[in-house]
C-alpha cells in the first residue's frame, strides 16, 4: 500500500473529527467555536468551489461505439458495402475492391481520395496486409493515409520487415519514427487512431502553425503530438505551401493489396 496515498485521506479523516468533537472532546462550547472557526474560515477564503465550477457550454452527448465502431457522431466514410465516400484523384469513381466488408487495393488503379475535405480531425482507420508475404522493406504491404492529401501515416507490413526507421509502419513518412513497432503479423488486422491538427496559414501564405500528429497503432501511443515539417515527399523535405482549410484524405495505392476496413472520422472543432 502506497504511504503517499493513505496520508491525506487519513488527514480528511481527522479533520471532521476535530470539528464534531463526540466523545473525545468534554468541552461542548469549546469544540463548537472550533467548528464555527472552521467553517468561518472556509468561508473567509478569497476563493469558493463554485468559483472555479464551469457550467457552460454543455459538452453534447455522445454515444461511444463498441470495439472500434464509430461514435454517433463520426463521419462514416466506409462501412464495408461501397466506395460512394471516395474516388480517383481525378475525380472518378474508385476502382479498388470491396469484399467481406473491406476495400482493397488495386494495384494501378491508383490513389483514392475522400469526397469531402476535413481540417482538423480525429480519424479511426482499420488496415490489413497481405497474409500472403511478399517482398521486402518499402515493398512489403506498403500503402498509406495521408491527412489533406500530402502528410502521410505510413501503412506497411512491418512485422519482422526491416527498412528505415521513419519509414516504417507508423511513421510520419521521412519525418517522424513512431515511439514503438506496434504492428501485429501481415494478415491480421491493425488499427489507427489519429488526432490530426490542421497547418495554419496567414492570408499572404506564411506559415503560422504547422500540422501536428498524435497516432494511437493497436491501441498504442507512437506519435505524440508531433509537428510535422511539410509536406510528404520522397526525396528531400519540402517547405509548407498554403492551402485550403479543408482537403480530402488519401488512401495510397503502393501496389501492394493492402485492405482497409472501418473508417469514420470525426470534425474537430477549429482552434482560433
Ligand atoms: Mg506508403
Amino acid at each position: 500500500m502506497s504511504t503517499g496515498r493513505a496520508g491525506p485521506l487519513m488527514l480528511l479523516a481527522v479533520l471532521p473529527a476535530i470539528g464534531v468533537g463526540c466523545s473525545s472532546s468534554p468541552d461542548a462550547a469549546e469544540t463548537a467555536t472550533e467548528t464555527r472557526s472552521f467553517e468561518e474560515d472556509v468561508e473567509s477564503r478569497a476563493q469558493r468551489p463554485e468559483d472555479t465550477e464551469v457550467w457552460e457550454p454543455v459538452p453534447a452527448v455522445v454515444t461511444p461505439g463498441q470495439a472500434g465502431a464509430p461514435p454517433s457522431d463520426a463521419i462514416v466514410l466506409f462501412d464495408g458495402s461501397d466506395l460512394s465516400g471516395w474516388s480517383t484523384e481525378d475525380g472518378r469513381d474508385a476502382g479498388w475492391h470491396v469484399e467481406g466488408g473491406a476495400m482493397t487495393v488495386v494495384p494501378g488503379a491508383g490513389n483514392i481520395r475522400t469526397r469531402r475535405g476535413f481540417g482538423d480531425v480525429q480519424l479511426h482507420i482499420e488496415w490489413r496486409t497481405p497474409a500472403e508475404v511478399s517482398g521486402e522493406g518499402q515493398g512489403r504491404g506498403n500503402s498509406g493515409v495521408y491527412f489533406m492529401e500530402r502528410y502521410e501515416l505510413q501503412v506497411l507490413d512491418s512485422y519482422d520487415n526491416r527498412t528505415y526507421s521513419n519509414g516504417q509502419a507508423g511513421a510520419i513518412y521521412k519525418q517522424h519514427i513512431p515511439l514503438v513497432n506496434a504492428s501485429r503479423a501481415p494478415g491480421e488486422w491493425q488499427s489507427y487512431d489519429v488526432v490530426f491538427a490542421a497547418p495554419r496559414f496567414a492570408a499572404d501564405g506564411a506559415l503560422l502553425s504547422p500540422a501536428y500528429m498524435t497516432v494511437f497503432h493497436n491501441g498504442v501511443l507512437i506519435q505524440n503530438h508531433v509537428a510535422l515539417r511539410g509536406p510528404t515527399e520522397y526525396i528531400g523535405e519540402p517547405p509548407y505551401e498554403a492551402h485550403a482549410d479543408r482537403v480530402p484524405l488519401l488512401l495510397q495505392d503502393h501496389g501492394n493489396p493492402v485492405s482497409y476496413r472501418n473508417i469514420w472520422a470525426r470534425e474537430l472543432p477549429r482552434a482560433p
